[in-house]
């Protein structure tokens, strides 16, 4: 049995029912929603008990890092920050300060088009598959003003983060890869834990001896046709990362736009389908799917080609692929 990714997966929900089930004795897996999607945690180990034991903490420690980061939830320190834009700096966790200074750094590595203060761009663009009128250059050019991640300011001192007024960040394309990362810290440091797989969505964290072939084995699907694989891979301890626009998007004048925004103009991308990452950091798989959407085609793949142990593939709208360099794709 292959994984096959997209985004969101029907195929995943097909291969791993929706029911909590002992694979074998010692591998069980879950499936639950956290972070607004849908994950499936599994776990390899010398006991079913130990497994479970991995399984659930991994799941507490996303929960606590959803509680963290959600600019959904109002009691979060990320909408504390967001509210007080413009007003004043707020001290947060060193955790959170830490992964806003990597997605800053993100920023910088590629050249603005990740950028977590998109989010100033919420009440723009509705993504709810529908066909739109695009809204009109000036409101988009007035929203798009606040996005500027040097904007962001960040002081070591007090751990603390302050915003230009009307500015407003957000850990969508950032924070299932951070919180796949950390379930796996977590999950693999129990003692008889061999292995697991941590699958937010389509975007897959596997490491050590995962049960059978499954998690080893991964298939690309065509973007177009969620059922039909179009290439696969083996992977060995890698994050398997896709940003897509199947779910996501709205139409436009025949145009489909996706879910993210290119930060120079304020517009949501067009012309890719689906982008997807490998590489052992979750987090930075999670990034780099998302910047290389913004990037585009020829600039995307030379990112990727220029960062050791990062691959990558991309799909545009017409269902062609393109690769990264050195990664091996073996074909249908
Ligand atoms: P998915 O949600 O399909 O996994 P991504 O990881 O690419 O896809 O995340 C997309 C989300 O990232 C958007 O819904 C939005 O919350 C956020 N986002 C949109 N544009 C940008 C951008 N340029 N930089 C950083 N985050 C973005
Ligand atoms: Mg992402």
């Amino acid at each position: 049995m292959r994984y096959v990714i997209a985004k969101g997966s029907f195929l995943f929900l097909f291969f791993w029912s929706f029911t909590t089930v002992a694979q074998s004795a010692l591998t069980v897996k879950k499936s639950l929603i956290l972070m607004g999607c849908a994950f499936e945690l599994s776990a390899s180990a010398d006991s079913e008990e130990i497994a479970w034991d991995a399984i659930n903490q991994g799941i507490e420690e996303i929960t606590r890092i959803e509680k963290l980061i959600s600019s959904w939830d109002a009691k979060s320190q990320t909408s504390e920050v967001n509210r007080m834009a413009g007003i004043k700096p707020v001290k947060v966790d060193k955790e959170l300060y830490d992964l806003i200074y990597r997605a800053k750094k993100v920023s910088s590595l590629t050249d603005g088009a990740f950028d977590i203060s998109f989010a100033s761009m919420d009440k723009i663009w509705r993504f709810n598959q529908t066909e739109q009128l695009l809204q009109d250059s000036a409101t988009v050019s007035t929203a798009r003003a606040k996005i500027d991640y040097k904007q962001i300011i960040l002081s070591p001192k007090d751990t603390s983060v302050y915003l230009a007024e009307g500015m407003k960040i957000g850990f969508g394309a950032i924070g299932k890869g951070y919180a796949a990362n950390k379930a796996k810290q977590i999950m693999s440091t129990i003692a008889g834990v061999k292995g697991g797989v941590v699958n937010a969505s389509g975007d897959l964290l596997s490491w050590g001896e995962s049960q059978s072939e499954a998690g080893r084995n991964i298939s690309i699907a065509n973007p177009k046709n969620k059922n039909q694989p179009i290439a696969w891979l083996k992977i060995d301890n890698m994050a398997v990362v896709t940003s897509g626009d199947y779910e996501k998007y709205f139409m436009s004048g025949g145009k489909r736009y996706a879910h993210i925004i290119n930060p120079k103009t304020g517009y949501p991308t067009t012309g890719i389908a689906s982008v997807t990452i490998i590489c052992p950091d979750a987090e930075l798989a999670d990034a780099l799917a998302t910047s290389v959407f913004v990037l585009g085609i020829k600039k995307g793949i030379e990112l990727i080609n220029k960062i050791t142990r990062v691959e990558g593939i991309i799909i545009n709208d017409e269902g062609e692929l393109h690769q990264s360099k050195n990664l091996k794709l073996n074909y249908y």
